[in-house]
């Protein structure tokens, strides 16, 4: 079902796609169908599984639901980057993108240069430098916060107000926040941009994306985008999101509540010799507090002494925090990001994801692996 809109988000989430008629399952199952029934002309129904799927449609109303906006899923964050910025690129000149994020929305547009857009890399504390950036012709704006890996807060309000009095569309990778904790829409952005592979679904069980926004011609844009590429989402895996996302709200508070205890046991570590987390004292947190009143993300990093290889040694040590990839799930993990060709990243860093298992069981692990 559609939330009514005196639902919170929290009651949305759990109620998305659920029916009510007598005897309808409570959870309906996954849409397993490429057709669907349909006769004469094509109409408003899917027909074709690349159309449309009313799983997929559950997914989107609940990621609305949290932003108050519409959601279009794809087959994965970098789909929906690709999809958004094939829409967005459209006569314009250059896409402006943060030198510190994520390293394959830089290689992504340097491989698409959608409509001969061209990639510029920029710093995003770097106000001024951006605001020239947007005056050299037509725009668009990539921004991230916190940035993967470093966790650096890019201040929405300014870059929005800059972004704007250039004319140029304005985009935010919401990725390692959700919109359960940062509302990049309401800060002036058209689209915020979701890999649901992370935080949001958070069970390290699929792979999916979305792109959620308030504007109807971008919608309409997108939507096609996704039908003519192709680039949809698996009805089994939407259905593992639509599950996962009921419990977003919980986890995620959970998760920022356990990084924000790491983050103070590393800050005092003597072999830890940087500390990356938003809700740590920065020059950054007062606008961290501002954009993320209700709390600062699983994700943080931190620098070791003695260089790659030590820092090697501290993940492989690791008993209860998983040495793997991604983040936002249930189980803690870490990797050394530097190990990456292409990533951008001080060699001893060490990326660490805060899952459910209790704060001092965790802190307890890092103990010793740094020990
Ligand atoms: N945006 C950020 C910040 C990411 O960390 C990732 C993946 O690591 C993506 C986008 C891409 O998402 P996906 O792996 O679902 O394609």
């Amino acid at each position: 079902m559609t939330a009514p809109p005196d639902w919170s988000a929290d009651s949305a989430l759990i109620h998305a796609g659920t029916r009510r008629d007598q005897a309808d399952p409570v959870i309906p199952p996954p849409a397993l169908t490429s057709i669907f029934v349909s006769a004469g002309d094509p109409g408003s129904d899917p027909g074709y599984g690349r159309n449309g799927n009313p799983t997929w449609t559950a997914v989107e109303h609940a990621l609305g639901a949290i932003e108050q906006a519409e959601a279009v899923l794809f087959s994965s964050g970098q789909a929906a980057s690709m999809a958004l910025m094939l829409a967005l690129a459209a006569g314009r000149d250059r896409i402006l993108l943060p030198l510190d994020g994520y390293y394959n929305a830089r290689a992504l547009a340097a491989k698409l240069r959608p409509h001969g857009a061209q990639p510029v890399l920029v710093d995003q504390q770097d106000l001024a430098g951006i605001e020239r950036e947007l005056h050299r012709g037509p725009a668009l704006l990539w921004a991230e916060t916190p940035t993967n890996p470093l966790l650096r807060v890019a201040d929405l309000a300014r870059l929005a107000q800059l972004a704007a009095a250039a004319g140029a569309p304005m985009i935010v990778d919401n990725t390692v926040a959700t919109g359960m904790l940062q509302q990049p829409l309401d800060f002036g952005a058209i689209a915020s941009l979701c890999s649901l592979t992370k935080s949001a679904a958070g069970h390290s069980d699929l792979i999916l994306g979305a792109v959620i926004t308030r504007d109807p011609a971008l919608l309409a844009e997108l939507r096609g985008w996704r039908t003519l590429a192709g680039g949809i989402a698996g009805p089994m895996e939407s259905w593992l999101a639509l599950r996962s996302l009921k419990t977003l709200p919980l986890r995620i508070a959970r998760q920022s509540a356990t990084a924000q205890q790491i983050a103070a046991y590393l800050s005092g570590h003597p072999r830890v010799t940087a500390v990356h987390y938003p809700g740590t004292a920065l020059p950054t947190l007062d606008v961290a507090r501002a954009q993320m009143p209700k709390g600062f993300g699983p994700l943080l990093s931190f620098e070791v002494t003695g260089g790659a290889a030590a820092a090697d040694a501290v993940v492989a040590a690791a008993r209860l925090i998983v040495p793997a990839t991604s983040f936002g799930g249930a189980e803690s993990t870490w990797e050394r990001r530097g190990r990456w060709p292409g990533e951008q990243a001080p060699a001893s860093l060490i990326r660490l994801s805060a899952g459910l298992e209790p704060a001092e069981d965790l802190i307890a692990d890092i103990a010793q692996s740094l020990g």
